[in-house]
């Protein structure tokens, strides 16, 4: 039975944690250390975002900065995640070859889970592996996982949920809604669960890390020997600190620093959310700047900046940008566990939507932002002139009597009464949503009565989260976002789709009078 390292040097900051953690992988890589198994906690609380993730794209800084919860990048992929001082993390630290299998792939992933639902089973709790990475308890998470590598060494991390403070974490991490979407729950905690809720009490600190030490010798035939850090290590890990601490390593991705120019799409798919951030050099029509973003694994740790660069300063076409992502999975220069290249090029897919608008109706690339689009393009929705106008009850006076109404008199305490008048003025049929039933039926109906298209108003979460539901309806029709909190935002979602959304959306007008501008200029068209 080999011994490896037991390694827990208690309760550390984010950025001691990382630079631990890259010290570890390091000196793994270079055969200087121990195969090793890590516990990891955090004090002061932090959040943590994916290596592939942006701090301004998932958290929100200023309630961090309020409450003194750190913000720091993790080594590994993966989603931004909350962990206060209750949680724990565990790590594997080892050669390569002791697996003596190809990295990545979802058996491995397996069988590193496997130690913590082993000892799961000790505390009394039936967990199983959820595909692609997690671990769940009758279908709510308990633990997620990711993983990187370097040189000879292998590293893969998770965190044990201990006890969880959801009001806080809903408000230190922009939680993106695309997620909630492949499995249809709304609320966190239908997705989620900890020890504390499932034993009905916390266990301590010491009882957790002694069933997992058990569950890593069990299901790796290991022995772990407690012990500290090596000489190397102890040097390398200080140096690395300074690094792990600055805003080169925290803020090392800025898709917002794009700027208005930017054109912006995001799409969840089984296994991931991956968003592109482009900014296209129109008179060259080429590429000046993409970031990748998302909350997938990759492996090796650099190929997606590889691809960043390989697809800058290349043509704005989809079939050679399309050549250059196929070419980089086929030759295995990157891997994303369960994500086909077709799948990772469908955001590009939609940014090429955008751009198209911007570049046949002169809207700038923030609004274009703003618009999606329903079974058929921009330009297909604009030609068939939609004769509806479907506005959100959540953008009503919260004081009105009609806000749960079909109705609206606008009499302009609120931007449903201006985007109203501006419907009836073009002759469209204008209604208001009142609940996600009532939404599902108004598309019913449209589609029965023949109408060729729509303008829609909602929040984009709510069109990404049901994009399958719109193309199901089968009638054309433009999207547009709204402003303010949604009630995703608020974790209110299940609430908001009976119609009782207890806080107040504003429509865009802005926007709104921007396509109908459009619509306008093509009726006037047709008429001359
Ligand atoms: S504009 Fe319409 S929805 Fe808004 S407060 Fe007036 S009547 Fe109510
Ligand atoms: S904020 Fe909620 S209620 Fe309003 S449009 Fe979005 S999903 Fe619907």
């Amino acid at each position: 039975m080999k011994e490896w390292r037991l390694l827990d040097a208690g309760h550390m900051t984010a950025a001691q944690n990382m630079a631990m953690d890259d010290t570890l992988l390091e000196l793994k890589g270079a055969q200087k250390t121990p195969d090793t198994i890590r516990f990891l906690q955090f004090y002061p609380s932090a959040v943590l975002i994916g290596y592939h993730q942006s701090v301004q794209e998932e958290i929100r800084e200023s309630y961090c900065l309020e409450k003194g919860i750190e913000i720091n990048r993790r080594i590994t992929g993966g989603g931004a995640i909350f962990f206060d001082e209750n949680q724990i993390g565990w790590e594997i630290i080892c050669d390569k070859s002791f697996f003596n299998m190809e990295i990545p792939n979802q058996r491995l992933f397996r069988i590193l889970c496997e130690p913590v639902i082993n000892a799961l089973g000790q505390m009394g709790i039936n967990a199983a592996f959820r595909p692609r990475n997690d671990i769940e308890i009758k279908g709510r998470k308990i633990s997620g996982t990711g993983g990187t590598e370097s040189d000879r060494a292998f590293f893969f991390q998770g965190t044990l949920l201990v006890d969880f403070d959801v009001d806080t974490m809903l408000k230190s991490l922009k939680i993106p809604v695309e997620k909630l979407r492949a499995k249809e729950i709304d609320s966190v905690k239908e997705r989620v669960t900890c020890l504390n809720w499932e034993l009905g009490y916390t266990p301590s600190s010491e009882e957790i890390k002694s069933a997992i030490v058990k569950g890593f010798e069990e299901c790796l035939n290991i022995k772990l020997i407690a012990s500290g850090l090596t000489k190397d290590e102890e040097t390398l890990f200080s140096k690395k600190i300074r690094y792990y601490s600055s805003p080169e390593w925290i803020e090392m991705v800025k898709p917002k620093q794009a700027g208005k120019e930017a054109l912006q799409a995001a799409s969840k798919v089984e296994n991931g959310l991956i968003r592109f951030t482009i900014t296209v050099d129109s008179a060259r029509n080429r590429i000046q700047d993409i970031y990748i973003t998302g909350d997938f694994l990759s492996f090796p740790g650099r190929a997606l900046y590889d691809l960043e660069s390989a697809l800058k300063n290349k043509p704005f076409s989809r079939d050679e940008l399309f050549k250059i992502v196929e070419g980089f999975f086929r030759e295995g220069r990157i891997t994303i566990p369960g994500i086909s290249p077709e799948e990772f090029f469908k955001p590009l897919e939609i940014v090429f939507e955008k751009a198209a608008i911007g570049a046949e109706y002169g809207i700038p690339p923030e609004v274009c932002n703003q618009i999606s689009v329903t079974n058929g393009s921009f330009k297909e929705v604009i030609a068939a002139e939609p004769s509806v106008l479907l506005l959100p009850y959540c953008a009503k006076d919260l004081a009105c009597d009609l806000r749960h109404a079909k109705e609206c008199l606008w009499c302009g305490a609120c931007t449903v009464g201006r985007a109203w008048e501006l419907g009836l003025e073009r002759g469209l049929d204008v209604r208001c949503v009142s609940s996600f039933e009532d939404l599902l039926s108004e598309l019913e109906s449209i589609r029965q009565l023949g109408e060729k298209a729509f303008i829609g108003c909602c929040c984009q979460p709510f069109f990404t989260k049901h994009v399958n539901d719109f193309e199901k309806a089968g009638v054309p029709g433009i999207l547009l976002n709204i402003d303010n909190t949604t009630c995703y935002e608020l974790d209110q979602a299940k609430q908001a789709y009976k119609g009782n959304f207890n806080s107040q959306t504003h429509i865009n007008i802005d926007l709104l009078e921007t396509v109908f501008n459009v619509i306008d200029e093509y009726r006037a068209k047709g008429a001359a």
